[in-house]
């Protein structure tokens, strides 16, 4: 797993090597300005040479100025590189969450991937700028620091990095508590966001029952939990920065007094004292990284784990090496004893066997569950089937490519997802490249252009969350739109006009109607009304495909088909 994850690094490698060599010369600096201060005290005062003396202390703030150039480097490449890997990963996560079949999307919550896209890689983005450098450059200044004051005095280096690991685990306790009350925090402000979201989607609701002091009464109540999640995280916080300041200045101290009982007996010159005071300070930083990463590499690992089973997944159906792309379709369509079942092993469609014509117009009618959109499904591959093979024109279309066999299909369902974007970026992702005059005639055709002139931007105006919003018949038209746009040679109707009123519907079955024209069309219909026209008419069930024939046919039959003919027009 550590392997995969250095791979990451390796697009961005230039900036690696800068980052982590000025790291590694920072640390040095940081080690050498002790030593220099000793040099200082013992050697250059007692020579009173004022001259001598001003021009060493040009020298260091020449190399302060470096160093401090140099932590810039190391802070702002070194997130730089973190963020680098992060958006590298995270693009890596959407083009395979985008290739994805229908199956992964069934069985993928949103909010989880969601979550893999921005908190996993938030810390694994921490992890990748501040893991491998920081664990090198600690342990490098920690054993560098020993190694110095071990040569001035072994008793009293001994003393100092005896209280390192203390240290680590005091400060990565403080910091395991801090997450926790942040988390917690995070929690809290979810739940308030929530119940505003909450009160104001379903205000309509909550006006109607007029229980807005109930609301009002419930947002107390988490908004006092937020406030004491708040103030806990805060707590937290001021005790671990006071803790870890009284902690270094006890260090300090315990080795100043050692240090001066050690001077006082000669062992220890003045410079060397302050020289160890110096490097108790030193020894924090490496104190503070390491910490830091015994809590975040967990985390980040946990995280690259979660990532790397979603990039590992495989998408279910996939082009085979020697699938053909095929150019156009006349639109035979032809089911060969075809069984489908989704995961749970249940089957769906058995033995079904089916012949539509091109240029036929086949209406699907059945009760809710028979599988008539599993049927239709099928056809464009969203699933594959599980026994018998579905041809187009005469070929199976697994062995067309995804992208051939789905361009020259269209679908048009109950719900029409519209993008955040313009009425004519909408109509036009049915055809990407499209020009504006395709894009107006296809929105002609769809008899959206009254509408569409109606509005004060026109084909420009915003739609979506943040924009108009359409009636359910504006959206159809817009769906319809797209496919004229599109202009495939199969169409699919999945109960497109099934959420309209009668009136509405009645309107909108002309523009499909025209649209179905020199096109295989499969309609699934709720209202019998709407298929008088088709071609034929498909009766579906659970048991499969019950009866198959024209409308006038199928009524006289007296079948199943007849009976749900004489319910709708009796109710009527
Ligand atoms: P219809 O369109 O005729 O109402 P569907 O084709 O939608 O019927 O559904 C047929 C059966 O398959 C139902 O039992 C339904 O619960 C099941 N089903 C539909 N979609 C899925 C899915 N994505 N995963 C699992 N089962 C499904
Ligand atoms: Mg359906």
């Amino acid at each position: 797993m550590l392997k995969k994850f250095f791979s990451y690094y390796k697009p961005h490698k230039r900036l690696f090597i800068i980052d982590f060599s000025s790291a590694i010369f920072v640390a040095l600096l940081d080690l050498a300005f002790p030593v220099a201060v000793q040099w200082f005290i013992d050697d250059l005062l007692p020579k009173g040479n004022w001259g001598q003396i001003t021009t060493i202390s040009i020298l260091l703030l020449v190399v302060y100025l470096l160093s401090t150039f140099l932590q810039y480097i190391v802070s702002y490449l070194g997130h730089k590189l973190g963020i680098n890997i992060e958006t590298d990963m995270r693009q890596q996560l959407f083009n395979h969450v985008q290739r994805q079949s229908f199956r992964f999307f069934d069985n993928t919550k949103t909010g989880h991937i969601m979550s893999r896209i921005t908190n996993d890689l938030f810390d694994i983005g921490e992890l990748a700028h501040h893991g491998p450098e920081d664990v090198f450059i600690a342990i490098m200044t920690l054993i560098g620091a020993f190694a110095i004051m071990y040569s001035i005095n072994p008793e009293l280096a001994l003393i100092a990095i005896i209280m390192v690991p203390f240290l680590i685990i005091l400060v990565t306790f403080c910091n395991i508590k801090m997450n926790a009350a942040w988390q917690n925090m995070y929690g809290k402000i979810a739940d308030v966001n929530a119940r505003v979201e909450d009160s104001v989607s379903g205000s309509r609701v909550v006006k109607s029952f007029t229980n807005e002091d109930f609301e009002i009464a419930r947002f107390r109540i988490d908004n006092g939990n937020f406030r004491i999640a708040k103030l806990v995280a805060y707590k937290v916080m001021a005790w671990t920065h006071s803790s870890m300041f009284m902690m270094t200045r006890l260090v300090t101290l315990i080795v100043l007094v050692v240090g001066a009982w050690f001077t006082l007996n000669d062992k220890l010159s003045s410079g060397e004292l302050v020289a160890f005071v110096l490097f108790v300070n030193v020894l924090i930083k490496p104190v503070d990284k390491i910490s830091a990463l015994l809590e975040l590499y967990p985390k980040g690992m946990a995280g690259f784990r979660r990532f790397r089973e979603l990039i590992e997944q495989e998408p279910e159906i996939k082009d085979r090496p020697d699938a053909v792309a095929v150019a156009h379709l006349n639109g035979d369509i032809i089911f060969d004893d075809v069984d489908f079942h989704y995961d749970d092993n249940k089957s769906v469609l058995e033995g079904i066997n089916l012949n539509i014509r091109a240029g036929q117009t086949v209406a699907f009618v059945g009760p809710s569950g028979a599988g008539k959109t599993t049927i239709c499904s099928l056809i464009p591959r969203f699933y594959d089937v599980t026994e018998g093979a579905i041809s187009i024109d005469g070929i199976d279309i697994r062995d067309m490519t995804q992208h051939s066999l789905r361009s020259q299909i269209g679908i048009v369902q109950q719900d029409v997802f519209l993008f955040t974007g313009t009425i004519k970026e909408n109509i036009g992702y049915g055809k990407l490249d499209a020009m504006d005059d395709e894009i107006i005639s296809a929105a002609k055709k769809a008899h959206l252009e009254d509408f569409i002139a109606s509005l004060p931007y026109g084909y420009e105006t915003q739609i979506g969350e943040r924009g108009l919003k359409l009636s359910g018949g504006q959206k159809q038209r817009l769906a319809i739109a797209r496919m004229f746009l599109k202009n495939p040679p199969i169409l699919i109707l999945d109960e497109a006009t099934s959420a309209l009123d009668t009136e509405t519907e009645r309107i909108i079955q002309q523009s499909l109607a025209e649209l179905a024209e020199n096109r295989t069309t499969l309609v699934i219909a709720h209202r019998l009304a709407t298929i008088r026209d088709a071609d034929r008419v498909v009766v579906v069930t659970e048991n499969g495909i019950a009866e198959d024939g024209k409308y006038d046919e199928l009524v006289k039959k007296g079948g199943i088909f007849a009976r749900l003919h004489n319910n709708q027009f009796q109710e009527v």
